[in-house]
């Protein structure tokens, strides 16, 4: 059977109906498509669903999963540097619940004044509970962040720490689980991931590649390495991790879960070197986490790899079978 992005590939992207060309700047492939729309915008548009059992658990509360839906599809804008206009909602729902209703749009106004995006129109169905969420940016012609810009020693940097989201996952899947002193951060930051628009928005014209990390760092790079047809190498042992983190796992699963745990949306990105120290002036959490080289593919450097069990390097729907 074929993956996640072959199938893509195959049918979509091959498809005549795919190909760019008109006001269609950018299709199928980056985090948004672009469009040329106005003499010195495009507009960025991306679409993602959420699907009960599937991203998130049965019974799982309506104002996070709200507030979740948005921030994920703002991080695409995010990842592209864009600014965020508008978004559609189309909604799938088992029944209509008036108190779950009410949580639900109370989520989405709080994540929606938070990244200053208007709700413009949607779809409601009745069906199993699934959110798809379409959001529009603008973003100055030919400045938009691709992921196939890197060049050869860039330093390679995230905008946080990792891994947070992933842990948070054991609680999120079991409630009743024995709550510790860092769940609740673990478990905001799964719930509410902040879209990293003014980062975004600062890198446009400095950094050469970006993508948000939404099914774990080596899956999301990998997809800059080869838009970009570079290598990007990694030092696991600058992964930033939070104090949380920390807490709740030893050293070796925090690093793990930084490098394959998807859902933290954090920008991943690559930077020619000398601009680097005045981003981090404005944006403190930006770290370097490693460089970029001739080549393909995703690199470890300065890493155990015997201790590191790296098996499911990214969140795919439909894995690869030989
Ligand atoms: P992201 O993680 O940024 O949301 P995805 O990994 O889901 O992006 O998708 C990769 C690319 O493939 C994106 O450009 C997306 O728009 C495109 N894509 C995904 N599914 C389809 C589809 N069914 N038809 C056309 N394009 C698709
Ligand atoms: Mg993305």
């Amino acid at each position: 059977m074929v993956g996640e992005f072959e199938l893509i590939q195959h049918y979509f992207t091959s498809a005549a109906c795919a190909r760019t060309g008109g006001a269609v700047e950018l299709g199928i492939g980056d985090d948004c498509a672009l469009l040329a729309i106005t003499a010195s915008d495009h507009l960025a548009v991306s679409t993602d669903t959420l699907v009960e059992t599937v991203h998130f658990p049965v019974n799982a509360p309506a104002n996070l999963l709200a507030q979740r839906a948005l921030a994920v599809s703002v991080s695409d804008l995010a990842a592209m540097g864009a600014t965020p206009i508008a978004f559609t909602l189309a909604l799938t729902l088992p029944q209509a619940d008036p108190q779950w209703l009410k949580n639900f749009a109370q989520g989405l106004e709080q994540m929606a004044a938070q990244c200053q995006i208007t709700l413009i129109g949607g779809d409601t169905t009745r069906g199993p509970l699934s959110i798809t969420v379409t959001v529009l940016g603008q973003v100055p012609r030919q400045q938009a962040l691709l992921r196939s810009g890197a060049k050869e020693d860039d330093c390679l940097c995230v905008s946080g720490n990792l891994g947070d989201a992933a842990a948070a996952l054991a609680w999120v899947l079991n409630p009743e689980k024995l709550m510790t002193e860092s769940t609740d951060f673990l478990l905001k930051r799964y719930w509410q991931p902040a879209p990293e628009l003014a980062l975004g928005r600062y890198l446009l014209g400095k950094a050469t590649a970006a993508q948000d990390i939404s099914d774990g760092l080596l899956a999301d790079a990998a997809h800059i390495a080869k838009a970009s047809s570079k290598q990007l190498c990694i030092d696991p042992q600058l992964l930033p991790l939070s104090k949380a983190l920390l807490q709740s796992c030893s050293k070796l699963q925090a690093v793990q879960l930084a490098l394959t745990g998807g859902d933290d949306y954090r920008l991943v990105f690559t930077l020619p070197a000398d601009k680097l120290a005045a981003l981090q002036l404005l944006f403190p959490d930006v770290t370097q986490i490693g460089y970029v080289t001739a080549g393909e593919g995703v690199k470890l450097i300065n890493a155990d790899l015997n201790s590191l069990s790296l098996a499911h390097v990214g969140y795919q729907h439909f894995e690869r079978t030989e």
